[in-house]
């Protein structure tokens, strides 16, 4: 009897053992949306549009993860200047059973030219893991990428209401702000947002923040510089 039951648990162990190692084994897919493109540009900068903004920091998002991570798979809604209904992004997502969506976009003010720094939006009715990671990615915006954090907010964005899986819009900083225009259109502004989000969703998956990230030549020169 005794033999049995410890047999038992053994068989037990060595099935979760399998069972662990078969789910680390799978890649975590997370779909990063470029708001805007083609006919629909955005919001208006003096010299960028937010479409370009936008496919520039998803682009170098994609190009941090390859870099560090295995385990993470980004899959892109846009890689060029193209127009995508926000109900086939949502659809897409949905369709390739993302783990994660996560919308990327600029922002602006009429009123207020001066107002400057990132938001996080979720749905007004989202998951507590929509919150989770719309938190982490404000905070590492403001650790790593040094932005001044607006907050995570609630919106009924399309893209938003209409993903299943958690997800969160992230408004990288204001292209209608002089300066905050020239940072996320800048080289070392686009890899600063596109880390940090590396680093929000690593911290997200992982349950920790990585200890170090993986650098291009040319990202390790420009990081140094700060
Ligand atoms: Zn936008």
């Amino acid at each position: 009897m005794k033999f049995s039951v410890s047999g038992f648990l053994l068989i037990m162990c060595l099935l979760c053992f399998a069972v662990n190692a078969e789910a680390r084994r799978e890649k975590v897919i997370v779909v990063v949306d470029a708001g805007h493109g083609g006919q629909d540009p955005g919001a208006k900068g003096r010299h960028s549009k937010e479409k370009d903004v936008n496919l520039a920091i998803s682009k170098k998002f994609d190009k941090v993860v390859r870099k560090n991570s295995k385990d993470i798979k980004v899959v892109m809604i846009r890689r060029k200047d193209e127009y995508i209904s926000l109900a086939d992004r949502a659809g897409f997502a949905n369709f390739v059973n993302a783990n994660l969506f996560i919308s990327i976009h600029s922002n602006a003010s009429e009123q207020n030219p001066n107002a400057y720094g990132t938001e996080v939006y979720v749905h007004r009715q989202s998951s507590a893991n929509s919150e989770r990671l719309a938190r982490i990615i404000a905070n590492k915006l403001r650790t790593h990428a040094r932005r001044n954090d607006k907050g995570v907010k609630k919106a009924n964005f399309q893209v938003l209401r209409e993903s299943t899986m958690p997800c969160a819009l992230v408004e990288v900083g204001f292209i209608s702000n002089r300066a905050e225009e020239d940072f996320i259109s800048s080289k070392n502004g686009v890899r600063l947002i596109a880390e940090s989000i590396y680093l929000a969703v690593a911290e997200y998956v992982y349950g920790y923040e990585p200890s170090e990230i993986k650098r291009s030549g040319k990202d390790k020169r420009m990081a140094r510089k700060g």
